[in-house]
C-alpha cells in the first residue's frame, strides 16, 4: 500500500501526514516513517479518516503512529505514554514548523480564531478541538496543539 495514493486523501490531509513523517524523523529518529504510516493505516484505517487526521494534526499523528507502530504500543495506552514523555503538547519547534509549512500557506493566518469556554476552567480551540486551562484575566491564547492565535468567545447560554 502507498498511503499517499491509495487512500484517496485530499491534499490538506496528505500535507498533515507528510509533516507527521518529518516529525517522526526529527523527534523520534525514524528512518522509515513512510512505511510506518502505511502500516498504521493498514491497522487503523477504519477510524483514521480525514476528519480524525485534521483534528489530531501532524504532531499527534506522529506520536500516535510512532507509538502504535514503531514501538508496538497499545493505542489505549497512548495518552499515558504521551504524558510520561512530555509529548502531550506539541513541542515549540514542531509548532514553529507547522506555522511555517501548514498554517502560513493560508492567508490571514495570524487573525485570531475563536476558542470556547467548555467549563471547569478549560477552553477549547475551534480549529483543532484541543483543550487547555484558562487563566484568569487572559482572553488571548496560542493553541498548544495547532499554534493558531485564539481569542475566547464566551458561551451565550451562561448567565
Ligand atoms: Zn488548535
Amino acid at each position: 500500500m502507498n498511503w499517499r495514493q491509495d487512500l484517496g486523501f485530499d491534499s490538506e490531509t496528505i500535507l498533515v501526514l507528510d509533516i507527521a513523517c518529518y516529525f517522526m524523523e526529527c523527534f523520534f529518529g525514524c528512518r522509515n516513517s513512510n512505511d510506518l504510516v502505511n502500516a498504521y493505516f493498514e491497522a487503523y484505517g477504519k477510524w483514521a479518516t480525514e476528519d480524525f487526521i485534521g483534528h489530531k494534526l501532524s504532531w499527534r499523528m506522529a506520536t500516535e503512529i510512532y507509538y502504535c507502530i514503531a514501538l508496538g504500543g497499545n493505542r489505549s495506552d497512548l495518552r499515558m505514554w504521551e504524558i510520561e514523555k512530555g509529548w502531550l503538547k506539541t513541542p515549540p519547534d514542531a509548532l514553529a514548523y507547522m506555522r511555517e509549512h501548514y498554517w502560513n500557506r493560508e492567508k490571514n493566518v495570524d487573525v485570531p480564531i475563536p476558542a470556547y469556554d467548555v467549563g471547569d476552567g478549560w477552553i477549547q480551540c475551534s480549529e483543532c478541538c484541543d483543550v487547555w486551562q484558562r487563566m484568569f484575566g487572559q482572553n488571548a491564547y496560542v493553541c498548544p496543539n495547532c499554534g493558531r492565535h485564539t481569542v475566547i468567545k464566551e458561551n451565550t447560554n451562561e448567565e
